[in-house]
Formats: C-alpha cells, structure tokens, sequence
C-alpha cells in the first residue's frame, strides 16, 4: 500500500555556520558553536526512537553547514548515525559542504566515514558576487578545492546562484563556464530570492539594491539550460542538472512522494502519509528533546487527494514529467479528472507539453514553474 513502508532515506539538518549569509532563511545558528555539543547530544537523544539496523539508501546531511563542524563533531554525529542506520550496498551519503571547510583531512575523514557525494556551496566564481552574497571563499580557491575534493570523492555537485543585483549575463556566462571546466558530474542553479526576515530583504527595502529585472533573469536561466545541456550536464529537474546516472537520488525520493525520516531542527519526515516537522528555532528545538518532549511543531495527515495533488506539484518539478498512466495506478486518480482545466491553460500557454504518455513542463513552464503549479493545488 502506499507509503506504508519504512523509509530508505534520512535527512540529518545540521544547524551551525560561521556566518548567516545576507539572502539565507534556512533553519540555523551562526557564531553560536558552543551550542554543538549540546546539539549532538540532542541528536543522540532523537535517533535512539529510531531502532537498530535499519538500513537506508540514501543519508543526506544538509544545513547549516554540515563541514562546519570539527571531524571530532563529525565522528560524534556519524557515531550517533550508524548506532540506528546502516547503509545499502548501493547507498548514496551526501552532505554539504562550505569550500573552505574542505582541508584534506575533513575530505578524507568523511570519503573514510562512507560519505560519497559532496553539494558544495561554491555559488558564483566572481569575486564581487561572492562579496556581496557575503560568502567566505574567492573565486580561485574553488579550483583547488573541488580538484582536491574530486580526487577522493568524485560525486561532486557544485551549488550556483544566478539573478544577483548588478549581474548580467555575460557574468553568469563565464561562472557556468569555470563550473562546466570543473568536470563536475552535477550543477544545481538557483535564482536569487530575497526572504522576508533577512538582511537582504531589510536592504532591499530601503532601495540599496534591487534584483535584476524578470527578463534578464530569464535569459540567464535560459542559458543554463543550453549551456549545461550541451556540456552534457542533463536538465532532470527544474533546478538540477547532471551527467547520466549522477542524479541525486535522496532529492528525486522527496519529487517522487516516498517516505522518508528528518532530524535536527526544522527538519521533516515523512511516513505513512502523515508529513511532521521539527521546530524550526534551533533552540526550541534543543530545549524540548533536553526536556523529553517532542521537537515537532507541525503535523500534516495527507488524504488520498492531498496526496496525488502533491504528487503533481513535485512531479513536474522533474523533466521527466508525470506518466499519467502510473499516477492513476499510485494514486487512484485521473490526472486529468483532478486537473483537466490547469493542464488546458497552460498547454496553450505553452508551459506544458504532453506526449504519449507524460504531461511534463516546457523550458518556458520551468521558469515559471511555481506560478504554474500553483493552479494544481
Ligand atoms: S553558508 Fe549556506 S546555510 Fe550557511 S548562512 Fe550561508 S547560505 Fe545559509
């Protein structure tokens, strides 16, 4: 029966930086490291409701800055893990990784550690843009690092941001190019936004700077498409593009609807169609595992339509699209009973196609894709 069985995949959110980036929401502390400790323990704590033995095919330790912490750390954590998971054969273990974390010593601890795909925060390779996005590295460290990197841990995925304020195409041109040059089995790129609560949005506010107009945006993400396309670097999701067979398998189990467990602040699980998450406060956190009570903020139980409509919002954020044949039998809905209207308006509008047996997004549709999913819920 659907989403019955026991998760394969584990997300860990590891919540430390040494800095909170101008544009970054996500669920951590910067210059609070004396917390870590603390946060291990509460790991500890939350992994032992977990049992013994259960074995996944794919970890994913996000952040935060999961190499911010010390190999001491890492071992502490990766100890806590394995104490309750084991690893398939054909496992996936990735984790995230800021580029001057990355002393030989951490990469060999972790490729040691089982860790075999490494998502580096690299995010433009231009020094002004990185400056202004308030990251830690220069442009010329990222070649020796991901060199020094690929020859121990050859899955690598480099994270690139486009759409800054004062970019122009021509920039983000030449940052595709020095990645592509990399060798990399796999891009992620991601237009900038600018989040409520951050001090860019503070920034923005006040008229310090503004994002590049819609069109430019477009024709950069127009570009990538091509470019990495072209380098052989497969558009399989809207934001995601990689050789062959280096697709990042624990991200295409959250787009194709299978169960899976979070820990850590602000992380979710998934199981049995009821989706929890964990307080995003990472001292909230903290302060409910230290005190015995549950860390989860938010519960959702997910009705069988819930279910497929998520199914089609995720679904076509692949390129492969949804196969409206298996949907039905995953689902026991007709894609186009539950949709019939929105798949009409945007066919015609030329951001879906459909083929014999998929309705998927067009290049255009991908740009606007949240715009367009939106008229699925
Ligand atoms: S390094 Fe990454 S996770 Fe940490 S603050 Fe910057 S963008 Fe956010």
């Amino acid at each position: 029966m659907l989403n019955q069985e026991l998760p394969s995949s584990a997300y860990i959110h590891v919540p430390f930086c040494q800095h909170r980036c101008g544009y970054c929401d996500f669920t951590l502390v910067a210059q609070k490291d004396h917390l870590i400790d603390d946060y291990l323990a509460a790991m500890e704590q939350q992994l032992s409701g977990v049992g013994e033995d259960v074995e996944l095919k794919t970890l994913f330790l996000g952040g935060g800055t999961p190499t911010h912490l010390s190999i001491d750390q890492l071992q502490r954590l990766f100890d806590a893990i394995f104490s309750h998971f084991q690893l398939a054969t054909d496992y996936e273990f990735s984790i995230e990784a800021n580029p001057l974390n990355l002393t030989e010593e951490k990469i060999d601890f972790m490729k040691q550690a089982g860790v075999n795909r490494v998502s580096l925060g690299v995010q433009s390779f231009d020094s002004d843009i990185l400056t202004f996005l308030e990251r830690d590295h220069q442009p010329q460290q990222i070649f020796e690092i991901v060199q020094r990197l690929q020859s121990r841990i050859e899955n690598t995925s480099l994270d690139l941001i486009f759409a800054v304020p004062g970019q122009n195409l021509e920039n983000w041109k030449t940052t595709l190019n020095h990645a592509v040059q990399l060798n990399v089995p796999h891009i992620s790129t991601y237009g900038l936004t600018i989040e409520k609560g951050t001090s860019f949005w503070s920034r923005q506010k006040a008229g310090i700077f503004d994002l590049p107009e819609e069109e430019l945006a477009g024709e950069m993400y127009e570009f990538s498409l091509e470019f990495l396309n072209s380098a052989g670097l497969k558009h399989y999701e809207i934001s995601n593009f990689a050789r062959p067979g280096y697709e990042c398998v624990h991200n295409e189990v959250y787009w194709t609807g299978y169960p899976y467990f979070g820990f850590g602040p602000g992380a979710a699980s998934y199981l049995n169609g009821k989706r929890e998450q964990n307080h995003r406060s990472v001292i909230t956190w903290l302060r409910r595992i230290t005190a015995g009570e549950s860390p989860i903020s938010d519960q959702e139980e997910l009705s069988p339509e819930d279910r497929a409509r998520e199914a089609i919002i995720f679904g076509l954020r692949r390129r492969i699209g949804i196969n409206v044949e298996k949907f039905a039998e995953r689902y026991g809905y007709d894609l186009y009973d539950l949709s019939q209207s929105a798949i009409k308006k945007h066919v015609e509008a030329g951001f879906l196609e459909e083929t014999n047996t998929h309705v998927r997004l067009t290049p255009a549709g991908c740009l606007l894709a949240d715009s367009v999913v939106i008229d699925f819920l």
